[in-house]
């Protein structure tokens, strides 16, 4: 059984007292020992603060981006080791913002991946296709693709640890959400790349996650869908209210 995992990415958005605030009123919410795994991911600058925020609680901390390097000089990126020693579970890998405004590539990825892996932080890895190429009828390409590239060279074991967010470009920061079906088409779908690259056993044990405009109106059908087992959530996530009426529709 598969615990839906609903992730917060408040990306580039929220002061220090802002992030401080929304992380308590989300980890005064999600009760210890629910049904639910519940991520916040803020920005680098306040991962410490968040950190502090939510100790004690049910609520994990995860990182938007990190660099692959262990240390040294690479001025202004940051080490698995430094997330995972300011308290990060979790990190949010290729996500379409970082594909398309800072070319990062699947090898990149991958790299990245692997260096997550290492010091023992679940990658939330992103993949999903533009409107164009769904369109274009690219969809099941673009997507393994991207799986392939991001996805290579793990082990049974460490593919186990992996969460996949499925984020179709075309619904991040839109409003225009993925229907049930079309979301599900294409989490089958890796769920079947799960099976063939890796195993049955790792296809049934890893999470996917939908991405874009996940709101508290529409999280409890999108996750009622059999490969569905959580949500990257944008926008909703930057109000307690909404990222608990999200979190409220993965229990329902
Ligand atoms: C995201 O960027 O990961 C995302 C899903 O954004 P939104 O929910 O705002 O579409």
């Amino acid at each position: 059984m598969r615990r839906p995992f609903i992730a917060g990415n408040w990306k580039m958005n929220l002061n220090r007292a802002d992030c401080v605030a929304l992380a308590r009123a989300v980890a005064e919410q999600v009760a210890a020992g629910g049904p639910v795994d519940v991520a916040v991911c803020p920005p680098s600058v306040y991962l410490d603060a968040v950190a502090q925020a939510i100790r004690g609680s049910a609520v994990g901390l995860g990182a938007q981006n990190m660099y692959f390097e262990g240390n040294g000089a690479f001025t202004g990126e940051l080490s698995a080791a430094m997330l995972l020693d300011v308290g990060c579970k979790y990190v949010i890998l290729g996500h379409s913002e970082r594909r398309a405004l800072l070319n990062e590539s699947d090898a990149v990825v991958n790299q990245k991946t692997k260096a997550a892996l290492a010091v023992g932080l679940i990658p939330i890895v992103c993949v999903g296709e533009t409107l164009a190429q769904r369109e274009g009828g690219q969809t099941r390409q673009v997507v393994t693709t991207q799986f392939d590239g991001s996805l290579a060279g793990l082990t049974n074991e460490q593919m186990s640890q992996v969460v996949i967010a499925y984020e179709p470009v075309w619904a991040i920061g839109t409003g225009k959400v993925a229907t049930p079906a079309q979301a599900e088409e294409v989490h089958a779908e890796l769920r079947q790349l799960l099976a063939s690259r890796f195993s049955p056993a790792v296809a049934e044990q890893v999470r996917l996650q939908y991405g874009g405009s996940v709101k508290p109106d529409n999280a409890a059908e999108l996750l009622s869908q059999p490969n569905i087992d959580g949500a990257l959530v944008g926008g909703a996530a930057l109000k307690a209210e909404s990222f608990l009426g999200i979190i409220a529709g993965a229990k329902a």
